[in-house]
């Protein structure tokens, strides 16, 4: 028998959608993903130490807790999860990460056909679902170094508006890498709180809009670095990140930085390439809406949530609300179709 929603990913967005489908009767189906070198279950967030700004946690939570959390109360309201032993109710408790090992990724789907869609997980069976939610995320671009992979997490971050207030960062030089709206955004925001701001481009001309250029020039905590690369991030274990070497890219001597935390701001990649030919997809590869105010894609039936859909805010707040208009907007697809 089809499956009434299958929801693919579980970040904000994806565990937000099944607490609203759980609520609603609709028992629905979640394919978590399995953890790789590039992103686990939980999405983002598991990769970010403490999270300040979702509303509700006013002394902060970190992000694999407040993911936990999210999963927990979805169980408890009836979504199920699929793992290799087929769909399961209930997890062991928080933090078994040998659980996780068992959760399904989503491998294909089939949508050509409409509903009921075809969701093939990784061990290749196939799911039929009536309504799919996609909330599959993106992941941050990193430089791809070595010591960058060394010290994620201890000074090397991603996300300025996650991480920046961290009593690491205050009042301590950081380096931004990037040249477009977010590297400037992030730089802005970091500005806020630490001593210096040193924005490192590889161009001589940022990508940014004009009123974000204007930003950063205005800013006098903020210091650019035009064509230059970071070619290694420096740290030690007590510390983290203490410094990053700079590479010129026309010719000019390597410099060192002194930092306290350096954030990658080069771009995001969706997880979207299991959806290739089955979906709209927009020229960066995110997930196209059709409606404004809506979760609706190019294939009735099948809503997207959360960052898969939006390269524009990004944050767990607006992902989990979208996971939440997702799960309505699937509820009234499938009473209009008769299922329930
Ligand atoms: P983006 O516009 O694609 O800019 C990425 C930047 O990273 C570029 O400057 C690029 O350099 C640089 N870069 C890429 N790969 C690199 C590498 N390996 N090493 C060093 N530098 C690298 O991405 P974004 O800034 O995240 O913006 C994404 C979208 O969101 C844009 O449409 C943007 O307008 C929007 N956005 C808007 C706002 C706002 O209006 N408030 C804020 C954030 C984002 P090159 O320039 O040399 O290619």
């Amino acid at each position: 028998m089809a499956e009434k929603v299958v929801i693919i990913g579980s970040g904000p967005a994806g565990w937000t959608a099944a607490l609203y489908a759980a609520r609603a009767n609709l028992a629905p189906l979640v394919f978590p993903g399995r953890p790789s070198s590039q992103m686990l279950p939980g999405g983002q967030l598991m990769f970010t130490t403490e999270v300040e700004n979702f509303p509700g946690y006013p002394d902060g939570v970190t992000g694999p807790e407040m993911m936990t959390h999210m999963r927990d109360q979805a169980l408890k309201f009836g979504a199920r999860v699929q793992t290799d032993d087929g769909p399961e109710s209930t997890v062991k408790r928080s933090g078994d990460f040998d659980v996780v090992h068992h959760w399904q990724d989503v491998a294909r789907v089939e949508f050509k056909g409409g509903s009921p869609f075809t969701v093939f997980g990784d061990k290749e069976e196939a799911v039929e679902a009536h309504a799919v939610i996609v909330a599959t995320g993106a992941r941050a671009n990193y430089l791809g170094l070595e010591s960058e992979q060394k010290f994620l997490n201890r000074g090397v971050s991603a996300c300025a508006v996650c991480d920046g207030a961290l009593p690491r960062f205050r009042n301590k030089p950081v380096v931004v890498v990037g040249g477009g709206d977010s590297a400037v955004e992030e730089a802005t925001y970091l500005a806020k709180f630490a001593s210096v701001v040193h924005l490192v481009h590889r161009r001589r001309e940022l990508r940014a809009s004009k009123i974000m250029q204007r930003r950063a020039f205005d800013n006098p905590k903020l210091t650019i670095h035009w064509n230059r690369v970071v070619r290694e991030v420096k740290g030690n274990d007590q510390d983290g990140v203490t410094g990053v070497l700079l590479e010129s890219t026309v010719g000019e001597p390597e410099m060192e930085i002194e930092a306290s935390g350096m954030f990658a701001a080069i771009g995001h990649t969706p997880n979207t390439d299991f959806l290739q030919g089955q979906l709209d997809l927009n020229e960066k590869g995110y997930i196209r809406l059709t409606t404004p105010s809506r979760t609706y894609t190019s294939v009735e039936g099948v809503f997207a949530a959360g960052d898969v859909a939006d390269d524009y805010y990004r944050q767990a707040v607006t992902a989990a609300g979208t996971g939440c208009m997702a799960a309505l907007d699937a509820e009234r697809y499938l009473a209009a179709r008769g299922v329930h």
